[in-house]
Formats: structure tokens, C-alpha cells, sequence
């Protein structure tokens, strides 16, 4: 089965575990996207990516930390061109309302998110986009400036909010805490069509199970839900969510 994971930290397993999960990429899955969030956390992911054929890398930057120094987009952006040729999207980048209660740090947020979607852009290159407690103006500003590739990552709208994206042309990416939240997303997986949805773990996060540790192979327990709630097969659910990434990281 094509088993594809779009939004993963693969940096955050040890070492000694990492070799074991890659092993398991390679034996399981078609394709996992892992994505940095500091500029080390990047080059990290990148060395990673390095390792197999499966596995490709963004790069972004945490908003938190953004909104609080804005120095680390010049060095960011400084790393994203040095490294075009192998990173696959930029992301995950967004606005974090979370862990950010300040709103002078929130406007700074909001101002850089334009700019990180004018390179995705000028790269050619899907936007990853991380929204927290920040779905209203992260639409707003995708509405206004709209990218051409792009998705939102363990995204928990509304279905309402799904459907403008889609609109937009957006992909909404589900997290495998589907099979823990089943009434929500239950709602999600029926309110847009099949070929504007993703798969992802957030691994080590959102584990299909509170309390564990997240692996990119979980994907397999949200295709099952996916396709229980759709009352299709399991394979072509599987094949439509792989052409749906194939499609998103422009591999066809
Ligand atoms: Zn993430």
C-alpha cells in the first residue's frame, strides 16, 4: 500500500532510533516529508533527507520564534537558497496564537507569513503552513495572497474553513489524532473531496494513541479511518492520498 506521511520531525528521535525508523520508511512507506523548524533544526533534517530516497526536506521556521526575532529570516532565507536544489517546500511556517499571547509579536507573525509565500512562489515550491489558534487570519491572508501549492498541516478547522481552502486550492492535511478525535474529523473527511486530502504524523506528535510516541507508518491507522468513513477500499484510498503528494511535491 502507498503509505505517504507529508509533515513529520524525524530530527527529534535519537540517534540509535533514527536508523531504525528509516529502515522502516524504506521497508513501509512510498514517501515522509520531514520539516525543520530552526535553521540548525533544518540543516539537521537535511542530512537526514540525505540518508533515503523516501524522504524529502523543508525547511521553515517556527513563528513563535519569528515574531520574537526577526533576524532569523535573513537567515533563513539565506539557507533556503543555498539548498533549493533539495529542499522540497517551504514550511512549516504559519502563525502560532498558542504559544504567542502577544499581539505585537502576533503582527509580526502576520507580516512575515506573506513573505514566506512569495518564495514558495518565486521557487516554484509548496507552502507547508502551520496554524495555531490562528485559523481566521491564517485564511485571511491566504485569501489575499494565495500560493500556488500549498497545504495546512494537522489541520483542526472546520469543515466550513476546509472548504475555502479547498477553494483556494488548498490541500488539508489530517494527523493520525483522527483516530483518537473520530466525530471531528469524521465531519472534516466528508465536507471536502478525497483528492484535496494528505496524510500526515507530525511524529514524533499526535500520536494515534495519547501518551505515545508518533511514527510515519501510523499513517496506515488514518488511511483505515479514511477509509471507513468513506466506505471505500483501503488500496484506493491509500492510491488517491500518494497521488495527492505526488502532485502537491511536483514528482510527476
Ligand atoms: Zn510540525
Amino acid at each position: 500500500m502507498d503509505l505517504v506521511d507529508v509533515h513529520c520531525h524525524l530530527t527529534t528521535y535519537s540517534a540509535g532510533e533514527l536508523d531504525e525508523v528509516i529502515k522502516r520508511i524504506e521497508a513501509e512507506m512510498s514517501l515522509v516529508v520531514t520539516s525543520g523548524i530552526t535553521p540548525a533544526d533544518n540543516l539537521k533534517s537535511l542530512e537526514i533527507a540525505r540518508n533515503s530516497e523516501k524522504i524529502l526536506v523543508t525547511f521553515g521556521l517556527n513563528p513563535v520564534s519569528l515574531g520574537r526575532d526577526e533576524k532569523l529570516f535573513d537567515e533563513y532565507l539565506e539557507a533556503v537558497y543555498a539548498n533549493s536544489k533539495v529542499v522540497s517546500g517551504i514550511g512549516e511556517v504559519g502563525l502560532d496564537y498558542y504559544w504567542e499571547k502577544e499581539e505585537s509579536r502576533r503582527a509580526k507573525q502576520r507580516e512575515f507569513f506573506p513573505r514566506f509565500i512569495d518564495l514558495a512562489r518565486e521557487l516554484g515550491k509548496p507552502l507547508i503552513v502551520h496554524s495555531r489558534s490562528a485559523m481566521k487570519d491564517t485564511l485571511a491572508i491566504l485569501e489575499r495572497h494565495t500560493p500556488d501549492k500549498f497545504f495546512i498541516h494537522s489541520f483542526r478547522g472546520s469543515p466550513s474553513q476546509a472548504r475555502k481552502l479547498v477553494d483556494l486550492g488548498g490541500f488539508i492535511s489530517l494527523s493520525t489524532a483522527m483516530v483518537r478525535f473520530p466525530r471531528d474529523y469524521t465531519k472534516l473527511i466528508n465536507s471536502v473531496p478525497l483528492e484535496y486530502i494528505l496524510t500526515e504524523t507530525d511524529a514524533p506528535y499526535l500520536a494515534p494513541r495519547k501518551g505515545e510516541q508518533n511514527y510515519p507508518w501510523n499513517v496506515r491507522e488514518s488511511i483505515a479511518f479514511i477509509a471507513q468513513v468513506l466506505d471505500q477500499d483501503m488500496e484506493d484510498v491509500a492510491k488517491q492520498v500518494y497521488k495527492n503528494a505526488i502532485s502537491m511535491f511536483g514528482m510527476v
